[in-house]
């Protein structure tokens, strides 16, 4: 059997879904399962509303009506008269999210709140792509991933209680995927009091990873509207090649420096169980795209992910001693506790650099605890990531026109620039 996964903009429009139709038309006679996620852009419109509701701004019944508009909208074009059962299930699911944020809101954790509210765009996803399949005769069950992808209850960042899920997913989902189309939600789960739970943005790649890990999958196939991992964003780099194939290796440093085409933790479980991934365009199907594999070939040529929106911590000592191993621990559990992921660290006797992502909630946090430990703390905002793998050629210039060096860090093949 295969994982078919679908992202958000796959399913953005009525097209797109009609789209998704016809590319499952094509398997007909295959056993798949396919996991989809929310539509366009509506988890985004989802976590606004996960603002309004814990902050009790006023703005949520906006917000749902903009949901409800954009949902009601593409079924509308889908079908101008829905059968009862679609109605009713949508209508349903868009109830249930009303009566949870019409009152004020007096729970304290922020990723409980937040993990009840933006599963509503999967299962809605979901829900229409299912019934309007089954309006054009292509029988398929719908199945709600929560049942199965279970986890710890770390809000927003489940993690994966793996024995149980696989034992439930070889148990209950198994004998359904034999017989029938399966249709399902990628980036939820629940945990062990039934809570929804949710695996982190981005996280349906990764759900179609654990599914086709759990199943003992042939292949997984992500359909995006790129033609496959290139070795640049052809959007930044118009000299960008498409890589056709890679390894789980090469795949999994890309994704972990940011490469945006796959969510970095996907490719673990495809590894382990040696299942082949493919990441494949939905508008061009029938071109070979990437496969991530374990026997690919060697990457012929650098890779190249750009990040914007980088920040430069420096840390010192206030009375000019050394950074020793008490400082540097002290930092790392700060980094830990703040959820703030080093993209970039030097260190000197006197002081200890690094660059991240700048996620202003947490890094303004994060500064404050780091001076409370008594350091001296200074920030560049602003900057740019570029990280070369596999960097065989000498640096390409060009790329650097008219930007300033700040920091760089060579490990291996793999070399990062912060730039100004
Ligand atoms: N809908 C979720 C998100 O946008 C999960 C996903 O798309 O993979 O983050
Ligand atoms: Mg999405």
């Amino acid at each position: 059997m295969k994982v078919f996964k679908f992202g958000g903009a796959s399913v953005k429009d009525a097209d797109g879904i009609r789209n998704v139709a016809a590319l499952l038309s094509r398997f007909a006679n295959e056993e798949i399962l396919v996991v989809i996620s929310a539509m366009g852009k509506s988890t985004n419109k989802l976590e606004e509303l996960v603002h309004a509701y814990y902050h009790n701004t006023g703005a949520a019944p906006a917000l749902i009506s903009d949901l409800k508009e954009y949902h009601f909208g593409v079924m509308n074009n889908l079908l101008p008269e829905q059968p009862l059962a679609f109605r009713n299930d949508i209508e349903n699911l868009f109830l249930e999210l009303e009566c949870l944020v019409e009152n004020a809101n007096n729970l304290e954790d922020f990723d409980f709140v937040y993990d009840q509210i933006v599963c509503f765009g999967e299962l809605l996803s979901t829900k229409i792509v299912s019934h309007y399949l089954i309006s054009q005769q292509t029988r398929n069950l719908w199945m709600d991933a929560r049942n199965f992808i279970l986890t710890d209850n770390r809000y927003r960042d489940g993690k994966v209680q793996w024995d149980k899920t696989e034992h439930t997913i070889q148990n209950r989902l198994k004998p359904l995927t034999s017989k029938n189309l399966v249709i399902t939600q990628g980036f939820i789960g629940r945990d062990s009091l039934n809570t929804t739970t949710t695996l982190g943005r981005e996280g349906s790649d990764y759900s179609a990873a654990i599914f086709a890990y759990c199943l003992k999958a042939e292949s997984v196939t992500i359909w995006k509207d790129v033609a496959g991992v290139m070795n640049a964003d052809p959007k930044k780099f118009p000299e960008a090649v498409l890589l056709s194939s890679l390894s789980y290796n090469d795949c999994i440093e890309l994704a972990y420096y940011g490469a945006s085409v796959i969510h970095p933790k996907t490719l673990q479980p495809m590894k382990a169980r040696n299942i082949p991934l493919y990441v494949k365009s939905f508008i061009h199907p029938e071109d070979e795209g990437t496969a991530v594999k374990q026997d690919a070939e060697a990457l012929a040529t650098p890779c190249f992910i750009h990040k914007t929106n980088q920040v430069l911590v420096e840390l010192s000592t206030r009375d000019f001693t050394f950074i020793v191993e008490e400082n540097l621990r002290e930092i790392f559990n700060q980094l830990a506790s703040y959820k703030v992921r080093c993209n970039i660290m030097q260190n000197s006797a006197i002081s200890f650099s690094f660059g991240a992502d700048n996620k202003e909630d947490r890094l303004v946090r994060l500064c404050e605890a780091l001076e409370n430990l008594g350091l001296r703390v200074t920030i560049q905002e602003g900057l740019e990531l570029l990280t070369v793998y596999n960097a065989t050629e000498t640096r390409p210039a060009e790329w650097f026109q008219g930007k300033q060096v700040i920091l760089q860090q060579q490990t291996g093949e793999t070399i990062h620039y912060l730039l100004r």
